[in-house]
């Protein structure tokens, strides 16, 4: 009986087999990465199940070439699948990175997506009108027969296989317009570029019959005569990029690494090797992505590092390798100390392990301070993609990891007019200031633009401002850096002495008791500003939580209604206080009016919503109408 694809990979392989893509080459990579998988899987097996019975030197994968039948065949002796499996990894596409990208992207990236990702299995269709796979799954007596000539749907039917594995077989396309476009991959020679090209790291021998010459026997030396003969040859170098020193890579092999083993389309923009000797010793290659993954700020993001010992991967993602804080880097760890037949729970409390991450921890660290300190604009890069995990860390647990991430903070400057250091703030404040200066808004605009930044602006102090939510909380659990303590611009007292306006209180107290008493418990104090100096009117919140921790609040958890006191600050020199005030005297109907004015205003600044925007705007237009 002939079973339909899912919609979404009917979609998929319909692209495949009306493919334009000009590197339908890459179908071999995809074919033989599964074939490596499956042997992963097995050679996993192998270590805790001795029934497995293959040594791992005898685990490959084989490329046969049928050039009579035009058939291409990839076989492996991995774990192969039983019916239910076939039915279900290659009925469908399932989580493929691939289709997580287009997703993401929209139609658009069609045919950009099968360059950037490969597309799995189905890839096969653009160089094959029918694949057949046969395989029997480790553990099972029974083989199975998958087989499909496309879109029209596939069969499951039983077969017979003496050993375990899977053999593709492609059925290649007869050439189309172009002469050898898909027959040259029944050519031995384009098969083993391809195999160096993509596939030279598969840690598993990939082995062909090759085409060889050799001299006769006997033949005489004069006249000496040749004989074609076929070689069984090993046709990827498998010493994993990891395994070679530096100095022998390129920084493009490094790339095509990452970008193939982690699905990303991007280069890293950098790359950390270590290689350790002593206490443990072990290899690791350390990418950190050029791009934040579209997954990265959820709970699907899965973290962590390649895990193997001596070459044989114990685990995929390796959350145990990383701090929290770094765990946007990509990468594998290789180290033949670490006992293969582990469980996760006991590789958690591995010793070596947690010497292995600390040592981690501390190259990416360097490397993040050397990328900060030699090529600021790439950092900033970096800071973009990924300082919001870092602050966040930095704030977690109290600050439990407050040194080690402090230096590595960037924040907008109000004077330098670009993300800058605590460090670089801290070296640079004139004698006599007390202060670190942050001011808090939802953008760099919205900061810039706070009436109360004005006197700070006024005297040169330089100001940070914070835009990200994480950021307002940095000078609780900070408390302090390099001896100094932070202060909110906005809402606290500057003490700076003599450059802070002096304001007699008491003169105002009845304009003060007049406009708290229109306000009602709207306001919980209303007093003239040290700050203001051109701008008639701000809202404060004294200590304690500020306006923008109640934004945070009010979006993630509104159940709490959490406000921030409001105080009315109002600049007593401004000329709207001063009309306000003959007025309050000669029509204190009108100058109610101007209270609400005042103090919606206020609001409007501090970017609070209004309480009721409509009766708002028909108060003000009764002043002129
Ligand atoms: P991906 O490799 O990203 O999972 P593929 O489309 O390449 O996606 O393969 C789909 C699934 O089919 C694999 O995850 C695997 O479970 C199964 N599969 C494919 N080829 C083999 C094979 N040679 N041996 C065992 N299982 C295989
Ligand atoms: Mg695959």
């Amino acid at each position: 009986m002939k079973k339909q694809f899912k919609a979404e990979s009917k979609r998929m392989l319909d692209l495949m087999i009306n493919s334009i893509y000009t590197h339908k080459e890459i179908f071999l990579r995809e074919i033989i990465s599964n074939a490596s998988d499956a042997i992963d899987k097995l050679s996993y097996l192998s270590l805790t199940d001795d029934k497995v019975g293959i040594d791992r030197k005898d685990f490959a994968i084989t490329l046969t070439i049928d050039k009579e039948k035009g058939t291409l065949t990839v076989s492996d002796n991995g774990i192969g699948m039983d019916d239910k499996e076939l039915d279900k990894h290659l009925g469908v596409i399932a989580n493929s990175g691939s289709y997580q990208f287009r997703q993401e992207n929209g139609d658009a990236a069609d045919t950009d997506i099968i360059g950037q990702f490969g597309v799995g299995f189905y890839s096969a269709f653009m160089v094959a009108d029918k694949i057949t796979v046969v395989t029997r799954k480790y553990g099972c007596d029974q083989a199975y027969c998958w087989e499909s000539e496309g879109v029209d749907g596939y069969t499951i039917t039983p077969c017979d296989k003496d050993t375990v594995g899977t053999d593709v077989i492609m059925h290649i396309k007869a050439d189309g317009e172009e002469k050898g476009e898909f027959s040259q991959y029944l050519q031995e020679y384009t098969l083993r570029s391809l195999v160096k090209k993509y596939s030279d790291y598969i840690r598993f021998p990939i082995r062909m019959e090759m085409p060889k010459s050799r001299r006769k026997e006997g033949s005489p030396d004069d006249k000496p005569e040749y004989e074609d003969y076929y070689e069984l040859e090993t046709l990827n170098s498998m010493v994993p990029l990891w395994q070679r020193k530096k100095s022998d890579v390129t920084r493009e092999e490094y790339d095509k690494f990452y970008q193939e083993r982690f699905g990303d389309f991007a280069a890293p923009q950098s790359v950390i090797t270590v290689s350790a000797e002593g206490a443990v010793t072990y290899k690791a290659l350390l990418f950190i992505p050029a791009k934040t993954p579209g997954m990265y700020y959820t709970e699907d993001y899965k973290a962590g590092l390649q895990l193997y010992s001596a070459g044989v991967m114990i685990m995929d993602q390796c959350e145990d390798l990383l701090p929290d804080y770094f765990n946007f880097v990509r990468g594998v760890v290789d180290s033949p100390d670490l006992s293969l037949n582990i469980s996760r729970e006991l590789l958690q409390h591995d010793r070596q392990l947690k010497v292995i991450r600390n040592n981690l921890e501390k190259k990416i660290r360097a490397e993040l301070e050397r990328m900060l300190k030699d090529e600021r604009e790439q950092y900033e890069t970096f800071f973009r993609n990924f300082g919001r995990q870092l602050k966040v860390c930095a704030l977690n647990n109290y600050g439990a990891n407050k040194e080690q991430l402090q230096d590595l903070l960037l924040f907008y400057s109000s004077t330098e007019k670009k993300l800058v250091t605590l460090k670089e703030y801290v070296d640079r404040m004139p004698e006599g200031q007390k202060y670190i200066y942050y001011a808090a808004g939802d953008t760099i605009e919205a900061v810039d633009n706070l009436p109360q930044t004005e006197l700070l602006k006024e005297h040169n102090y330089e100001i940070l401002y914070f835009t990200d939510k994480a950021d307002e909380f940095i000078p609780d659990m900070f408390r302090e850096y390099g001896g100094k303590q932070f202060r909110n611009a906005i809402d606290g007292d500057l003490e700076l002495g003599d450059e802070e306006k002096k304001v007699d209180a008491e003169a105002h107290k009845e304009a003060f008791d007049f406009i708290r008493e229109v306000l009602g418990d709207k306001v919980s104090e209303v007093r003239a500003s040290t700050k203001l100096k051109t701008h008639p009117v701000c809202l404060t919140s004294g200590d304690g939580l500020t306006f923008e921790m109640e934004k945070y609040f009010t979006a993630v958890q509104p159940e709490l209604g959490m406000k921030a006191k409001r105080i009315l600050e109002l600049n007593v020199d401004h000329p709207a206080f001063v009309t306000f005030e003959t007025t309050r005297i000669m029509d204190p109907e009108k100058a109610k009016k101007y209270v609400e004015i005042f103090y919606n205003q206020a609001l409007l600044i501090a970017g609070l919503p209004l309480e009721n925007p409509s009766a708002y705007t028909d108060l003000l237009c009764s002043l002129w109408s």
